[in-house]
């Protein structure tokens, strides 16, 4: 099995310095694509490869970068969305502590096509050593001509900065991202235009992430079609999955794009421990529909987890066992998102808070058998459509699936006047 994102990645030992990363062909895919494809060509090679990126919304990589309008004058910028947050998710500090010279090859690659000659690496707060790691990946690639003035002699510029978050989850929202590197409230922005047309400083704008990123220069050293074939299912390529929770071996693994649910779990983990029973998951971190015992034999892929009512996300799942209360588990996931929301549009910033209020007076006993549908009508009030960004929405989807999937137990607190787990 290859495994390409990962193949240099060692427990326990510094990254790759750039000398050894040369040394494993390390930048060649930065020599092919400057010295002999134009950035149009680079863009179709990224498109053929049907890369999907790998934030959480798997949208096509060549067909965002295709949006971007090359003949317009003036700066165009590009950004690697490395403020991971989604709970549950730990992929990409994977790559930026393990391999960092890899994401800033795949951001040369992805700056070349798009003609940016800025780039940012923008990095969650909380992820030191990675910002650690970078820093000084970054000054090695200024040292050895791959960053700064006239890159190996082609006359392409190109400039990177590391700029770390505060820790706020909204900043991982493309648009809020974009406000707060220029130093604004991170307030989301409305979209269109998207940011491949007006973005930072209104100037055409690609945000990726930093998995998505780091599969570039595999892709350009070994083809579209080598990608395609990595992949068990129509989704191209490997995916880095997790899973955490009551599991024998939690944790993060580069497979095949389109391994089944069940694979994942029993293989991979190792299975629920002992003294607990499988209940349901989140397939790709907390904004995401639950899936049950008879989605299991799906593919963890984009098409496959929309079909089941879910979403493949980030790919890094969160179980539920039989020993945790699952209101109290979507209270707790609820709590996540009232904290972090940006507070600008109304439905979110009143309607996440009332949530979670309901969900604790659940669990306090003190649940009202019209509880239930207020808590199904805010399902619809948060969902798609009515606010601003994907926060709210995303934090209906654990909450409607559980409505779906675990309503008797919700009832239970209402019925019994207390939580039945405690
Ligand atoms: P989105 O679908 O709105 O956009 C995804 C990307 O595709 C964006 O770059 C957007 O500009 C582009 N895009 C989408 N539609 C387009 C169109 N019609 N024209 C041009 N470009 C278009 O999703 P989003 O709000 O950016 O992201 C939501 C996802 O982020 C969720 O799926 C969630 O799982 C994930 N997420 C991940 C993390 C993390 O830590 N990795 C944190 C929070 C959320």
């Amino acid at each position: 099995m290859e495994t390409p994102l990962t193949q240099h990645i060692v427990a326990n030992r510094p990254p790759l310095s750039l000398k050894e990363y040369e040394q494993v062909g390390g930048y060649q895919s930065v020599r092919k694509v400057l010295k002999q494809m134009t950035p149009a060509e680079v863009t179709e090679l990224v498109k053929a490869s049907n890369l999907k990126g790998r934030g959480g919304a798997g949208f096509s990589t060549g067909m965002k970068w295709s949006f971007v309008p090359m003949d317009v004058p003036g700066p165009k910028y590009l950004i690697c969305n490395a403020d991971e947050m989604e709970p549950g998710t730990f992929k990409d500090r994977l790559l930026l502590e393990g391999n960092p010279h890899q994401l800033i090859e795949g951001m040369i690659v992805a700056a070349y096509a798009i003609q940016a000659n800025v780039s940012y690496v923008f990095l969650r707060w909380a992820y030191k050593l990675a910002a650690h790691e970078i820093t000084k990946a970054i000054q090695e690639a200024y040292d050895a001509g791959y960053l700064g003035k006239n890159i190996l002699g082609t006359g392409f510029n190109l400039d990177m900065h590391l700029h770390t978050g505060v820790g706020r989850y909204i900043c991982g929202e493309e648009t809020a991202l974009i406000n707060a590197l220029q130093g604004k409230r991170a307030n989301p922005r409305a979209k269109p235009p998207f940011p491949q047309v007006s973005g930072l400083y209104g100037k055409p704008t690609i945000v990726n992430n930093v998995e998505t990123l780091s599969c570039l220069p595999h892709i350009v050293n070994n083809g579209a079609e080598w990608f395609k074939g990595l992949s068990k299912s129509e989704d191209s390529g490997t995916k880095l999955y997790g899973v955490s929770g009551k599991v024998k071996r939690p944790g993060t693994w580069e497979l095949p794009m389109g391994i089944t649910v069940r694979e994942l779990l029993e293989e991979y983990a190792g299975g629920m421990k002992d003294d607990v029973q499988f209940r349901g998951l989140l397939p790709g971190g907390a904004s995401t529909d639950f899936l049950v015992e008879e989605h299991l034999d799906l593919k963890m892929d984009y098409p496959s987890i929309t079909k089941a009512g879910s979403r493949m996300g980030t790919g890094t799942m969160i179980v539920l066992d039989d020993k945790t209360c699952p209101v109290g588990f979507v209270l707790n996931l609820q709590h996540f998102f009232a904290q972090e929301s940006c507070g600008f549009c109304t439905p979110c910033r009143d309607g996440l808070p009332w949530v979670e209020k309901i969900l604790l007076a659940m669990e306090r006993g003190e649940g009202k058998p019209e509880h239930m549908n207020i808590l199904e009508f805010h399902t619809q009030f948060l969902g798609p459509g009515n606010t601003f960004c994907a926060l709210a929405p995303g934090a209906m989807e654990p909450l409607q699936s559980a409505l779906k999937y675990f309503r008797a137990d919700f009832e239970r607190h209402i019925t019994e006047h207390k939580c039945p787990w405690k």
